[in-house]
Protein backbone atom coordinates (compact mmCIF):
# COMPACT_ATOMS: atom_id res chain seq x y z
CA UNK A 1 0.00 0.00 0.00
CA UNK A 2 1.52 3.02 -1.27
CA UNK A 3 3.08 5.43 1.49
CA UNK A 4 1.09 8.56 1.07
CA UNK A 5 -2.38 7.24 2.13
CA UNK A 6 -0.66 7.07 5.53
CA UNK A 7 0.40 10.72 5.39
CA UNK A 8 -0.46 12.12 8.70
CA UNK A 9 -0.01 8.81 10.43
CA UNK A 10 3.52 8.03 9.41
CA UNK A 11 4.27 11.98 10.50
CA UNK A 12 2.50 11.61 13.63
CA UNK A 13 4.61 7.98 14.21
CA UNK A 14 8.06 10.08 13.50
CA UNK A 15 7.23 12.68 16.20
CA UNK A 16 5.70 9.66 18.55
CA UNK A 17 9.28 7.87 18.43
CA UNK A 18 11.30 10.73 19.64
CA UNK A 19 8.81 10.63 22.94
CA UNK A 20 7.45 7.76 23.62
CA UNK A 21 9.79 4.32 23.35
CA UNK A 22 9.44 2.58 20.33
CA UNK A 23 6.54 5.44 19.52
CA UNK A 24 3.61 3.85 21.28
CA UNK A 25 1.83 3.49 24.98
CA UNK A 26 0.96 -0.37 24.10
CA UNK A 27 3.09 -2.81 22.20
CA UNK A 28 -0.29 -4.56 20.88
CA UNK A 29 -0.70 -2.05 18.42
CA UNK A 30 2.78 -2.76 16.74
CA UNK A 31 3.24 -4.66 13.85
CA UNK A 32 4.07 -3.03 10.35
CA UNK A 33 5.22 0.92 10.35
CA UNK A 34 3.75 2.95 10.05
CA UNK A 35 1.35 3.00 13.18
CA UNK A 36 -2.18 4.16 12.17
CA UNK A 37 -3.67 7.29 14.15
CA UNK A 38 -7.52 7.21 15.01
CA UNK A 39 -9.46 10.36 14.08
CA UNK A 40 -12.73 9.22 15.25
CA UNK A 41 -15.23 6.75 15.48
CA UNK A 42 -18.51 6.39 15.65
CA UNK A 43 -20.37 3.00 16.06
CA UNK A 44 -19.08 0.08 14.17
CA UNK A 45 -16.73 2.49 11.93
CA UNK A 46 -13.38 4.50 12.55
CA UNK A 47 -11.40 6.99 10.56
CA UNK A 48 -7.78 7.77 10.34
CA UNK A 49 -5.79 10.76 10.51
CA UNK A 50 -5.71 10.81 6.55
CA UNK A 51 -9.26 9.99 6.43
CA UNK A 52 -9.45 6.33 5.35
CA UNK A 53 -12.63 4.64 7.19
CA UNK A 54 -12.31 1.50 8.19
CA UNK A 55 -15.18 -1.35 9.70
CA UNK A 56 -13.85 -2.05 13.04
CA UNK A 57 -13.45 -5.51 14.12
CA UNK A 58 -10.81 -4.60 17.03
CA UNK A 59 -12.88 -2.94 18.89
CA UNK A 60 -9.65 -1.46 21.20
CA UNK A 61 -9.02 -5.10 21.90
CA UNK A 62 -12.32 -6.33 22.38
CA UNK A 63 -12.96 -3.68 24.91
CA UNK A 64 -15.71 -1.71 22.94
CA UNK A 65 -19.18 -4.36 23.11
CA UNK A 66 -21.37 -1.31 21.08
CA UNK A 67 -18.42 -0.15 19.02
CA UNK A 68 -17.73 3.86 19.50
CA UNK A 69 -19.29 6.62 20.88
CA UNK A 70 -22.67 4.81 21.87
CA UNK A 71 -25.50 7.87 22.02
CA UNK A 72 -26.35 6.45 25.57
CA UNK A 73 -23.14 5.98 26.84
CA UNK A 74 -22.12 9.39 25.79
CA UNK A 75 -25.33 11.07 26.91
CA UNK A 76 -24.75 9.46 30.88
CA UNK A 77 -20.78 9.70 30.91
CA UNK A 78 -21.74 13.89 29.84
CA UNK A 79 -24.15 14.43 32.24
CA UNK A 80 -21.58 12.46 34.94
CA UNK A 81 -18.49 14.76 33.90
CA UNK A 82 -20.34 18.06 34.69
CA UNK A 83 -21.05 16.76 37.93
CA UNK A 84 -17.32 15.80 39.01
CA UNK A 85 -14.87 12.86 37.72
CA UNK A 86 -13.74 11.32 41.08
CA UNK A 87 -14.08 11.83 44.27
CA UNK A 88 -12.44 10.96 47.97
CA UNK A 89 -16.12 9.68 48.80
CA UNK A 90 -18.00 6.57 47.98
CA UNK A 91 -21.21 7.31 44.83
CA UNK A 92 -24.09 5.78 44.02
CA UNK A 93 -23.05 5.12 40.76
CA UNK A 94 -20.40 2.03 42.11
CA UNK A 95 -23.26 1.08 44.28
CA UNK A 96 -25.69 0.93 41.09
CA UNK A 97 -23.34 -0.88 38.82
CA UNK A 98 -22.23 -3.29 41.81
CA UNK A 99 -26.13 -4.51 41.78
CA UNK A 100 -26.38 -4.68 37.99
CA UNK A 101 -22.81 -7.13 37.62
CA UNK A 102 -23.44 -9.46 40.91
CA UNK A 103 -27.29 -9.50 39.21
CA UNK A 104 -25.53 -11.14 36.36
CA UNK A 105 -24.02 -14.07 37.98
CA UNK A 106 -24.92 -16.59 40.65
CA UNK A 107 -21.16 -16.52 40.99
CA UNK A 108 -20.88 -12.96 41.87
CA UNK A 109 -22.25 -12.46 45.50
CA UNK A 110 -20.21 -9.65 45.71
CA UNK A 111 -17.67 -7.46 43.46
CA UNK A 112 -14.74 -5.04 43.69
CA UNK A 113 -13.73 -2.86 41.11
CA UNK A 114 -10.35 -1.82 39.77
CA UNK A 115 -9.06 -0.31 36.83
CA UNK A 116 -7.44 -2.66 34.40
CA UNK A 117 -7.80 -6.32 33.78
CA UNK A 118 -3.49 -6.79 35.00
CA UNK A 119 -4.99 -5.06 38.26
CA UNK A 120 -8.09 -7.37 38.01
CA UNK A 121 -5.95 -11.04 37.56
CA UNK A 122 -3.50 -9.56 40.24
CA UNK A 123 -6.34 -8.66 43.17
CA UNK A 124 -8.11 -12.22 42.10
CA UNK A 125 -4.22 -13.34 42.88
CA UNK A 126 -3.72 -11.95 45.66
CA UNK A 127 -6.95 -12.39 47.35
CA UNK A 128 -6.68 -15.98 46.33
CA UNK A 129 -3.25 -16.10 48.59
CA UNK A 130 -4.62 -14.01 51.26
CA UNK A 131 -7.59 -16.50 51.46
CA UNK A 132 -5.80 -19.83 51.42
CA UNK A 133 -2.13 -18.65 53.01
CA UNK A 134 -0.10 -20.29 50.58
CA UNK A 135 1.69 -18.32 47.60
CA UNK A 136 1.94 -20.16 44.28
CA UNK A 137 -0.50 -20.22 41.33
CA UNK A 138 -0.82 -22.57 38.40
CA UNK A 139 -1.83 -21.22 34.95
CA UNK A 140 -2.27 -22.23 31.34
CA UNK A 141 0.76 -22.51 29.16
CA UNK A 142 0.76 -19.65 26.90
CA UNK A 143 -1.94 -17.47 28.21
CA UNK A 144 -2.49 -13.94 28.55
CA UNK A 145 -3.59 -12.28 31.58
CA UNK A 146 -1.80 -9.25 31.27
CA UNK A 147 1.43 -7.51 33.02
CA UNK A 148 1.49 -8.92 36.82
CA UNK A 149 4.60 -10.81 37.25
CA UNK A 150 3.44 -13.99 38.40
CA UNK A 151 0.29 -14.19 35.60
CA UNK A 152 3.29 -13.16 32.80
CA UNK A 153 5.18 -16.62 33.63
CA UNK A 154 4.81 -18.87 30.32
CA UNK A 155 3.06 -15.81 28.48
CA UNK A 156 4.35 -16.50 25.26
CA UNK A 157 7.35 -19.33 25.75
CA UNK A 158 9.46 -20.17 22.76
CA UNK A 159 10.37 -24.13 22.00
CA UNK A 160 13.29 -24.04 22.73
CA UNK A 161 12.14 -22.86 26.50
CA UNK A 162 9.33 -24.67 26.98
CA UNK A 163 10.57 -27.55 27.98
CA UNK A 164 8.31 -30.88 28.22
CA UNK A 165 4.58 -30.79 27.37
CA UNK A 166 4.16 -32.97 30.26
CA UNK A 167 5.78 -30.99 32.92
CA UNK A 168 6.42 -27.28 30.83
CA UNK A 169 9.09 -25.06 32.59
CA UNK A 170 8.07 -21.83 34.23
CA UNK A 171 9.42 -19.07 30.97
CA UNK A 172 10.11 -15.73 32.31
CA UNK A 173 8.28 -13.09 29.56
CA UNK A 174 11.69 -10.69 29.85
CA UNK A 175 15.27 -10.74 31.45
CA UNK A 176 15.56 -10.31 35.04
CA UNK A 177 11.68 -11.39 36.27
CA UNK A 178 12.74 -13.03 39.95
CA UNK A 179 13.68 -16.70 40.55
CA UNK A 180 11.32 -16.44 42.89
CA UNK A 181 8.20 -15.26 40.68
CA UNK A 182 8.79 -18.23 38.03
CA UNK A 183 9.39 -20.83 41.25
CA UNK A 184 5.78 -19.77 42.17
CA UNK A 185 4.06 -20.14 38.77
CA UNK A 186 3.31 -23.64 38.08
CA UNK A 187 2.02 -24.42 34.51
CA UNK A 188 -0.09 -26.81 33.01
CA UNK A 189 -1.34 -27.12 29.57
CA UNK A 190 -4.92 -26.44 28.44
CA UNK A 191 -7.29 -28.71 27.84
CA UNK A 192 -5.51 -31.90 29.11
CA UNK A 193 -7.16 -32.86 32.13
CA UNK A 194 -4.97 -35.57 33.34
CA UNK A 195 -1.79 -34.12 32.95
CA UNK A 196 -2.70 -30.91 34.41
CA UNK A 197 -3.78 -33.01 37.76
CA UNK A 198 -0.61 -35.14 37.53
CA UNK A 199 1.32 -31.18 37.62
CA UNK A 200 -1.06 -29.99 40.46
CA UNK A 201 -0.56 -32.77 42.24
CA UNK A 202 3.39 -32.17 42.80
CA UNK A 203 2.51 -28.71 44.43
CA UNK A 204 -0.45 -29.74 46.64
CA UNK A 205 -0.30 -28.07 49.34
CA UNK A 206 1.42 -25.05 48.19
CA UNK A 207 -1.06 -23.32 45.40
CA UNK A 208 -3.06 -20.55 46.11
CA UNK A 209 -5.25 -20.98 43.10
CA UNK A 210 -5.61 -21.63 39.55
CA UNK A 211 -6.12 -19.00 36.95
CA UNK A 212 -8.10 -20.20 33.56
CA UNK A 213 -9.06 -17.99 30.85
CA UNK A 214 -11.99 -20.17 29.25
CA UNK A 215 -11.57 -19.66 25.91
CA UNK A 216 -7.69 -18.14 26.07
CA UNK A 217 -6.87 -15.89 22.92
CA UNK A 218 -3.17 -16.11 22.84
CA UNK A 219 -3.53 -19.68 23.34
CA UNK A 220 -5.77 -20.44 19.93
CA UNK A 221 -9.22 -18.74 21.02
CA UNK A 222 -10.49 -22.71 21.60
CA UNK A 223 -13.20 -23.12 24.14
CA UNK A 224 -12.13 -25.08 27.29
CA UNK A 225 -13.62 -28.38 27.74
CA UNK A 226 -16.15 -29.00 30.38
CA UNK A 227 -14.51 -31.99 31.37
CA UNK A 228 -11.06 -30.05 31.85
CA UNK A 229 -12.72 -26.89 33.81
CA UNK A 230 -14.43 -29.58 36.07
CA UNK A 231 -10.89 -31.64 36.69
CA UNK A 232 -9.87 -28.45 37.97
CA UNK A 233 -12.73 -27.52 39.74
CA UNK A 234 -12.86 -30.50 41.58
CA UNK A 235 -8.87 -30.31 41.94
CA UNK A 236 -8.66 -27.14 43.97
CA UNK A 237 -11.80 -28.12 45.91
CA UNK A 238 -9.94 -31.31 46.93
CA UNK A 239 -7.06 -29.67 47.94
CA UNK A 240 -8.55 -26.29 49.56
CA UNK A 241 -7.19 -23.96 46.79
CA UNK A 242 -9.76 -21.30 44.69
CA UNK A 243 -10.48 -21.72 40.86
CA UNK A 244 -10.06 -18.18 39.19
CA UNK A 245 -11.22 -17.35 36.14
CA UNK A 246 -10.21 -14.94 33.66
CA UNK A 247 -12.72 -13.38 32.14
CA UNK A 248 -11.53 -10.13 31.01
CA UNK A 249 -12.00 -11.30 27.27
CA UNK A 250 -14.61 -13.73 27.79
CA UNK A 251 -17.09 -12.02 29.67
CA UNK A 252 -19.23 -10.65 26.84
CA UNK A 253 -19.79 -14.80 25.79
CA UNK A 254 -23.19 -14.39 28.17
CA UNK A 255 -24.99 -12.01 29.98
CA UNK A 256 -23.04 -13.78 33.33
CA UNK A 257 -19.93 -14.57 31.24
CA UNK A 258 -18.71 -17.59 29.25
CA UNK A 259 -18.49 -19.58 32.55
CA UNK A 260 -22.41 -19.49 32.52
CA UNK A 261 -22.04 -22.47 29.97
CA UNK A 262 -19.83 -24.90 32.57
CA UNK A 263 -21.14 -27.26 35.20
CA UNK A 264 -17.88 -25.93 37.35
CA UNK A 265 -18.13 -22.78 39.25
CA UNK A 266 -15.30 -20.79 40.03
CA UNK A 267 -14.50 -18.81 43.57
CA UNK A 268 -13.32 -16.24 41.93
CA UNK A 269 -13.41 -13.71 38.69
CA UNK A 270 -11.67 -11.18 37.26
CA UNK A 271 -13.12 -8.85 34.65
CA UNK A 272 -12.45 -5.83 32.50
CA UNK A 273 -12.52 -4.66 28.67
CA UNK A 274 -16.67 -4.58 27.76
CA UNK A 275 -17.59 -3.66 31.71
CA UNK A 276 -15.93 -0.19 31.52
CA UNK A 277 -18.26 1.20 28.57
CA UNK A 278 -15.40 2.31 26.91
CA UNK A 279 -13.18 3.63 30.05
CA UNK A 280 -10.58 1.86 32.17
CA UNK A 281 -12.12 -0.66 34.33
CA UNK A 282 -11.19 -3.78 36.09
CA UNK A 283 -13.03 -6.40 38.60
CA UNK A 284 -13.04 -9.24 40.76
CA UNK A 285 -16.54 -10.77 41.75
CA UNK A 286 -16.74 -13.66 43.43
CA UNK A 287 -18.47 -15.81 46.32
CA UNK A 288 -18.92 -13.90 49.58
CA UNK A 289 -16.47 -16.13 51.73
CA UNK A 290 -13.60 -15.52 49.57
CA UNK A 291 -14.45 -11.39 48.96
CA UNK A 292 -14.54 -11.04 52.88
CA UNK A 293 -10.83 -11.27 52.49
CA UNK A 294 -11.08 -7.28 51.40
CA UNK A 295 -13.45 -6.46 53.83
CA UNK A 296 -12.64 -5.29 57.57
CA UNK A 297 -13.38 -7.13 60.45
CA UNK A 298 -12.37 -7.63 64.38
CA UNK A 299 -9.51 -9.69 62.92
CA UNK A 300 -8.45 -6.76 60.73
CA UNK A 301 -8.07 -6.67 56.98
CA UNK A 302 -6.85 -9.98 54.95
CA UNK A 303 -6.19 -7.97 52.16
CA UNK A 304 -5.83 -4.21 52.53
CA UNK A 305 -6.24 -3.23 48.95
CA UNK A 306 -6.89 0.13 47.52
CA UNK A 307 -7.06 2.09 44.33
CA UNK A 308 -7.01 5.93 43.60
CA UNK A 309 -9.31 6.14 40.70
CA UNK A 310 -10.87 2.37 41.49
CA UNK A 311 -15.07 2.61 41.06
CA UNK A 312 -14.53 6.30 39.75
CA UNK A 313 -18.30 7.29 38.85
CA UNK A 314 -16.98 8.09 35.03
CA UNK A 315 -15.71 4.57 35.15
CA UNK A 316 -18.97 3.50 36.77
CA UNK A 317 -21.54 5.30 35.12
CA UNK A 318 -20.50 4.14 31.45
CA UNK A 319 -19.83 0.68 32.56
CA UNK A 320 -23.54 0.33 33.95
CA UNK A 321 -25.15 1.52 31.04
CA UNK A 322 -23.39 -0.28 28.75
CA UNK A 323 -23.98 -3.66 30.79
CA UNK A 324 -27.64 -2.55 30.64
CA UNK A 325 -27.22 -2.26 27.05
CA UNK A 326 -25.85 -5.62 26.38
CA UNK A 327 -29.02 -8.10 28.21
CA UNK A 328 -29.73 -11.40 27.09
CA UNK A 329 -31.69 -10.27 23.71
CA UNK A 330 -27.90 -8.45 22.81
CA UNK A 331 -25.82 -11.07 23.84
CA UNK A 332 -27.85 -13.50 21.85
CA UNK A 333 -28.23 -11.60 19.01
CA UNK A 334 -24.43 -10.80 18.87
CA UNK A 335 -23.45 -14.02 19.66
CA UNK A 336 -25.70 -15.69 16.09
CA UNK A 337 -23.36 -12.69 14.42
CA UNK A 338 -20.37 -14.62 15.38
CA UNK A 339 -21.74 -17.73 14.30
CA UNK A 340 -22.16 -16.57 11.12
CA UNK A 341 -19.06 -14.40 10.91
CA UNK A 342 -17.12 -18.45 11.51
CA UNK A 343 -19.13 -19.77 8.96
CA UNK A 344 -18.84 -16.97 6.45
CA UNK A 345 -14.38 -17.13 6.95
CA UNK A 346 -14.42 -21.01 6.82
CA UNK A 347 -16.46 -20.36 3.33
CA UNK A 348 -13.93 -17.53 2.43
CA UNK A 349 -10.65 -19.70 3.42
CA UNK A 350 -12.00 -22.44 1.33
CA UNK A 351 -12.88 -20.20 -1.74
CA UNK A 352 -9.35 -18.87 -0.89
CA UNK A 353 -7.54 -21.90 -1.21
CA UNK A 354 -5.56 -20.93 1.17
CA UNK A 355 -3.87 -22.95 4.49
CA UNK A 356 -5.64 -21.50 7.27
CA UNK A 357 -8.46 -21.83 10.00
CA UNK A 358 -10.75 -20.20 12.13
CA UNK A 359 -11.48 -20.62 15.57
CA UNK A 360 -13.65 -18.92 18.79
CA UNK A 361 -17.31 -18.63 19.96
CA UNK A 362 -19.89 -16.47 20.35
CA UNK A 363 -18.36 -12.57 19.29
CA UNK A 364 -15.34 -13.63 18.97
CA UNK A 365 -12.94 -15.44 16.16
CA UNK A 366 -9.60 -15.98 15.49
CA UNK A 367 -8.00 -16.76 12.01
CA UNK A 368 -5.13 -19.13 12.26
CA UNK A 369 -2.36 -19.56 9.29
CA UNK A 370 -2.31 -23.31 9.32
CA UNK A 371 -5.00 -25.75 8.08
CA UNK A 372 -5.85 -27.46 10.78
CA UNK A 373 -7.04 -25.37 13.94
CA UNK A 374 -4.70 -25.58 16.84
CA UNK A 375 -5.77 -27.39 20.65
CA UNK A 376 -3.53 -25.68 22.82
CA UNK A 377 -0.42 -23.33 23.13
CA UNK A 378 2.34 -25.62 21.14
CA UNK A 379 -0.31 -25.84 18.02
CA UNK A 380 -1.04 -22.77 18.03
CA UNK A 381 2.68 -21.68 17.76
CA UNK A 382 3.57 -19.46 14.96
CA UNK A 383 6.96 -20.12 13.18
CA UNK A 384 8.79 -17.24 11.93
CA UNK A 385 7.57 -17.87 8.40
CA UNK A 386 4.17 -18.04 9.56
CA UNK A 387 4.05 -14.82 11.10
CA UNK A 388 5.18 -12.98 7.92
CA UNK A 389 2.48 -14.70 6.32
CA UNK A 390 -0.11 -13.12 8.64
CA UNK A 391 1.33 -9.96 8.97
CA UNK A 392 0.54 -9.85 4.97
CA UNK A 393 -2.68 -10.59 5.54
CA UNK A 394 -3.35 -8.22 8.16
CA UNK A 395 -1.89 -5.71 5.85
CA UNK A 396 -4.24 -6.75 3.23
CA UNK A 397 -7.73 -6.91 5.57
CA UNK A 398 -6.68 -2.92 6.55
CA UNK A 399 -6.20 -2.07 2.90
CA UNK A 400 -9.43 -3.56 2.67
CA UNK A 401 -11.41 -1.16 4.91
CA UNK A 402 -11.34 -4.01 8.04
CA UNK A 403 -9.57 -3.38 11.47
CA UNK A 404 -8.34 -7.00 12.76
CA UNK A 405 -6.12 -7.51 16.07
CA UNK A 406 -2.56 -8.29 15.05
CA UNK A 407 -3.43 -12.19 16.11
CA UNK A 408 -5.87 -11.81 13.35
CA UNK A 409 -8.86 -11.90 16.08
CA UNK A 410 -11.60 -9.84 15.86
CA UNK A 411 -13.93 -9.35 18.04
CA UNK A 412 -17.40 -8.03 17.22
CA UNK A 413 -19.86 -4.88 18.42
CA UNK A 414 -23.34 -4.53 18.84
CA UNK A 415 -23.13 -1.55 15.99
CA UNK A 416 -22.66 -4.32 13.53
CA UNK A 417 -24.88 -6.39 11.06
CA UNK A 418 -24.62 -8.63 8.46
CA UNK A 419 -23.83 -6.18 5.96
CA UNK A 420 -20.32 -6.13 7.86
CA UNK A 421 -19.91 -9.93 8.26
CA UNK A 422 -20.40 -10.13 3.90
CA UNK A 423 -17.57 -6.96 3.86
CA UNK A 424 -15.05 -9.29 6.65
CA UNK A 425 -15.92 -12.13 4.45
CA UNK A 426 -14.85 -10.61 1.00
CA UNK A 427 -11.86 -8.67 2.42
CA UNK A 428 -10.78 -11.93 4.35
CA UNK A 429 -11.10 -14.31 1.36
CA UNK A 430 -9.16 -11.21 -1.17
CA UNK A 431 -6.53 -11.08 1.43
CA UNK A 432 -5.89 -14.59 2.23
CA UNK A 433 -5.17 -15.38 -1.33
CA UNK A 434 -2.98 -12.69 -1.50
CA UNK A 435 -0.92 -13.36 1.06
CA UNK A 436 -0.77 -16.77 0.19
CA UNK A 437 0.88 -15.65 -3.35
CA UNK A 438 4.57 -14.08 -2.61
CA UNK A 439 7.15 -16.11 -0.38
N1 LIG B 1 -6.57 -10.96 30.81
C1 LIG B 1 -6.88 -11.18 29.52
C2 LIG B 1 -7.50 -12.49 29.13
C3 LIG B 1 -6.63 -10.19 28.57
O1 LIG B 1 -6.92 -10.40 27.27
C4 LIG B 1 -6.08 -8.96 28.98
C5 LIG B 1 -5.81 -7.82 28.00
N2 LIG B 1 -5.69 -8.14 26.68
C6 LIG B 1 -5.77 -8.78 30.33
C7 LIG B 1 -6.04 -9.80 31.21
C8 LIG B 1 -5.18 -7.51 30.81
O2 LIG B 1 -6.12 -6.48 30.75
P1 LIG B 1 -5.64 -4.95 30.67
O3 LIG B 1 -5.02 -4.75 29.34
O4 LIG B 1 -6.91 -4.17 30.87
O5 LIG B 1 -4.67 -4.75 31.80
Amino acid sequence: MGENIHRRSADLFGRASRVLPGGVSRNTLLRATPLLYARQGSGCQVVDVDGVERIDFANNMASLIHGHAHPAIVGAVTAQLKLGTAFTMATEAELLYAENLCGRSPNFDKVRFVNSGTEAVMTALKAARAFTGRAKIAKIEGAYHGTYDYAEASQSPTPDAWGRSDNPNSVPLAKGTPEGVLADVVIIPFNDPDTAVAILDQHRKDIAGVLLDLMPHRVGLIPASDVFVSTLRDWTRDNDALLIVDEVITFREEVGGMQARFTARPDLTAMAKIIGGGFPVGAVAGRDEVMSVFARTEHGIRLPHSGTFSANPVTMTAGRVAMELYDQTAVERLNQLGDLARRRISEAIALSGASASVTGSGSLFRIHMQATPPVDYRSAYQDRDTVKRLNRFIDGVYDGGIMMLNTAAGALSTAMGPPEIDRLAEVVEDSLRESAGHH
